[in-house]
């Protein structure tokens, strides 16, 4: 029976509403089994109106005592619902002549809906609402699920199709975990937790259904995680199975840079460096992925693990995210890789064609050892002498795709890929992001770093954040004031760092400003930057562009307007700008006018902790896990039940789960990739 059949069998389903269920990717009975309910009213039990808070939703039932229009802004029917324990308001901003009459004084209503803080205490919204005949009108004895639709669709039509499917007691719905894992575990099987979930029994323990975690939730969401788990593991399975070329960690070149530098490598840093020389010194591809605070000094790691190639005649590439700072690593590059014989070239966008040109020649003739550039590294026209090894730096702000186009640039093998990201992720959920890497964690900074003092002000006292400024330029120091990201609009965000520039330069005066901002000439930006780190410039005025790696060690004051308009790790990276020289460094946090009470309390984690660990975790917590990984897998990431949060503590689970089923039932591992992930399996695939 094909899949369509298969639901034309059901009572009341034709083609019309056929192309509706299509619509909401319901294609199948099994299908309808899986469209789960986002939520559930309670409509089980009477809320006495004393215990109403703001948010809640549910049953209250009283007398009427008040029911009045009122002409404020807007016209109202405002009706007042008394119960033996308290009163509550609702608010109908439409309503009819009849609809009036049913609020007569003394009338008994029964009505459902949210409880908000309303003019007149708490009050409920258009309410649905009956007015009772007799007191003791029977109850729901079940949850009310809450199903995801599509227009021309009701509740009740998907409410009774899932239901004909469960009673139709057909085994369409195969068991994908083991009998022994579900008894180990203490999970309910399939059908019991489908059962539950659609159908849920007043015995049911409402509120852990209501808060998503019920057993039989549970069971669904360790399923969907596994399922992603597995995808990530066979898909690294798969690249592992590729050949690269091995490289003996000789060590020469690596010697002679660090007998060169003037600092030795932190522990961290010798132990991450040794991680990757393993890697590397395998016929197998390299899949890791190198996380460290801002400032750990990844890029010294990077530059050790690409001499490890280049001294055996291949070539390295290094991504970075902006021009800004594929030149940065071009400069540092330079200055570190030229002394030992080693030849660095950069790509960006916007070079000239004769520079473009050049840096060609020598990436297809092998004379560049060491390749930076941006994603202009992607396209056709660069063609690889010889590509042994990509690094990615902050690699969370590249697509999946740019990915794979560099990897495609290798000819003798697979290339060996390291990832280093600019925002420390959350054990939790590299667990479930980066399944597929090895990950290395770079957890100490170069000694002599002094902490980061972060303040906050409110925008009005900017005269004497500026005074501050000003004192702090006589005394040599060195600051950046970043003007950030208005309603996502580009142009709005240039022009006030525009105007910001203008004033700070006459309010500074004779102190010298400069600003910087992503829709500059690359040459410009390029100056600016350089003035800034010759000290010729004080005050360095700039849109977000400087988030990422921008590393000038005299910088120790950091402006930033606005910050509640960024994530936390964002802040955590901007911030991280300053502090790398051994003076004492500040941090001013600038917020508007309109932040709320809850902003304000977001930006406080900022004034206590340095860790970009917990920040990242209170970021994670705070607004999910597509702000903590850019772009990265946010389509993986986006799961039917699990929640990656509410249900971090199931990971390690997860991993455990994964092992077993790979050893001892591979055979279920397509199955359970199928069912989860069909839709989104293509973020899996690079
Ligand atoms: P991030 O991890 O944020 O990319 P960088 O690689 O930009 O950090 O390093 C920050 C600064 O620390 C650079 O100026 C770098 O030269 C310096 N640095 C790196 N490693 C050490 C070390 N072991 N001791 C002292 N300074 C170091
Ligand atoms: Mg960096």
């Amino acid at each position: 029976m094909s899949a369509k059949d298969d639901l034309l069998s059901l009572k009341g389903v034709g083609a019309k509403l056929l192309e509706k269920l299509h619509k909401m990717h319901v294609f199948s009975k099994q299908d309808l089994l899986f469209h789960l309910p986002y939520k559930y009213q309670d409509r089980t039990r009477i809320l006495p109106m004393k215990f109403l808070k703001a948010n809640m939703a549910g049953v209250v039932q009283g007398k009427v005592t008040y029911s009045q229009v009122m002409f404020g802004k807007k016209r109202s029917l405002l009706v007042r619902l008394n119960d033996e324990t308290g009163s509550v308001g609702l608010r109908f901003y439409f309503f009819t002549k009849g609809q009036q009459d049913q609020f007569k004084e003394g009338n008994i209503v029964r009505c459902y809906g949210e409880i908000r803080p309303g003019q007149s205490g708490f009050e409920i919204y258009h309410p649905e609402y009956q007015v009772l005949k007799h007191l003791n009108t029977p109850l729901d004895n079940t949850l009310t699920p809450l199903y995801p639709i599509t227009d021309g669709i009701t509740q009740n039509k998907v409410r009774l199709l899932v239901e004909q499917v469960i009673e139709s007691r057909q085994t369409i719905l195969t068991e994908l975990l083991p009998a022994l894992l579900l008894e180990h575990y203490k999970l309910p099987t399939l059908a019991d937790a489908l059962n539950v979930i659609h159908h849920p029994q007043r015995q049911d323990d409402i509120q852990d259904l209501l808060q998503g975690c019920h057993p039989a939730q549970k069971r669904l969401a360790i399923e969907e995680l596994l399922a992603h788990h597995l995808s990530l593991k066979k898909h690294r399975a798969i690249l592992k199975q590729q050949h690269s070329i091995a490289f003996t960690d000789t060590q020469n070149l690596k010697t002679q840079l660090l007998s060169a530098l003037p600092f030795a490598l932190t522990n961290a840093q010798t132990k991450v460096v040794a991680e990757i020389a393993q890697d590397l010194s395998v016929a197998s591809p390299m899949l890791r992925l190198v996380q460290g605070d801002v400032g750990s000094g990844k890029t010294l790691v990077a530059i050790l693990s690409a001499l490890q190639v280049i001294e055996h005649g291949f070539q390295v590439a290094m991504m970075a995210p902006t021009e800004i700072l594929a030149e940065q690593h071009f400069n540092n590059f330079t200055q570190w890789l030229e002394p030992l014989g080693v030849k660095v070239a950069w790509l960006v966008g916007k070079q000239t064609k004769k520079q473009r040109d050049e840096a060609l020649a020598m990436i297809v003739s092998g004379e560049a050892k060491m390749v930076v550039g941006t994603h202009a590294l992607f396209q056709d026209s660069v063609e690889f002498n010889n590509l042994a090894l990509a690094i990615i730096d902050e690699q969370h702000r590249f697509g999946v795709d740019q990915r794979l186009a560099l990897k495609e640039k290798g000819k003798h093998g697979h290339v060996h890929q390291l990832t280093m990201t600019a925002t420390p992720i959350p054990r939790t959920l590299a667990m479930s992001a980066y399944a597929d890497l090895d990950c290395s964690v770079i957890d100490e900074l170069p000694p002599g770093r002094t902490p980061i003092k972060t303040t906050l002000i409110a925008q009005q006292r900017r005269p004497q954040v500026v005074e501050r400024v000003n004192v702090a330029c006589s005394e040599g120091k060195q600051i950046y004031w970043v003007c950030t990201l208005i309603d996502e609009n580009e142009e709005m965000e240039l022009e006030a760092a525009q105007k910001t520039f203008e004033t700070l330069t006459t309010q500074l005066h004779p102190h010298k400003v400069g600003l910087v901002h992503g829709k500059m000439k690359p040459k410009d930006k390029a100056s600016i930057m350089s003035d800034f780190k010759q000290g010729l410039i004080q005050v360095l005025v700039a849109t977000t562009v400087i988030e990422v790696g921008v590393d000038v060690p005299n910088a120790s004051v950091m402006i930033i307007e606005n910050p509640e308009r960024l994530g936390l790790s964002q802040l955590h990276q901007l911030r991280g700008r300053v502090g790398r020289g051994s003076q004492e460094s500040f941090c001013i946090l600038m917020y508007g006018e309109t932040v709320s009470q809850i902003g304000r309390e977001r930006l406080q984690v900022m004034r206590e902790t340095n860790d970009g660990f917990a920040i990242a975790q209170k970021d994670l917590e705070l607004r999910g896990p597509g702000e903590v990984l850019g772009t990265r897998q946010t389509g993986a990431m986006q799961f039917k039940i699990a929640d990656i949060i509410r249900d971090q503590a199931l990971l390690p689970q997860i991993e455990q789960l994964a092992n077993s089923i790979i050893r001892d039932y591979p055979e279920n591992i397509e199955p359970l990739i199928k069912r989860w992930l069909s839709d989104t399996s293509r973020f899996a695939q690079v």
